[in-house]
């Protein structure tokens, strides 16, 4: 992986989002909302522990939780840890396989 830089030219480096901890998480939805390349996806978890679409009336959601959809889309900004409320997220600099 090549190195990055900020617009000033300082060294920098991603912090990419890597997992989200779905027993930490309570589907707040925050880290959603400041995620602008559409990283994430919110998830229902039905009575039988399955992921399921949370808008689904026929499903009998327990809970929400955020979801990693589209992990290669990351910039590795690090806006949607700092706005979890619970650590529910793990961040790391390395990249996914070419
Ligand atoms: S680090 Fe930035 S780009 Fe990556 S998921 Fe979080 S908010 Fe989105
Ligand atoms: S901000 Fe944290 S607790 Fe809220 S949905 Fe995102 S990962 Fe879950």
């Amino acid at each position: 992986m090549g190195e990055f830089l900020t617009r000033g030219g300082a060294p920098w480096t991603p912090e990419y989002l890597l997992s989200i901890d779905e027993k930490a998480c309570i589907g707040c939805g925050r880290c959603f909302k400041v995620c602008t390349r559409g990283v994430m996806e919110l998830m229902g978890v039905n009575d039988d522990g399955e992921l399921c679409d949370p808008f689904d009336d026929d499903e009998e959601i327990e809970r929400k939780i955020m979801t990693v959809k589209n992990a290669g889309d990351c910039i590795g900004c690090g806006s949607c840890e700092k706005v979890c409320g619970t650590s529910a997220q793990t961040h790391g600099s390395e990249g996914m396989a070419a």
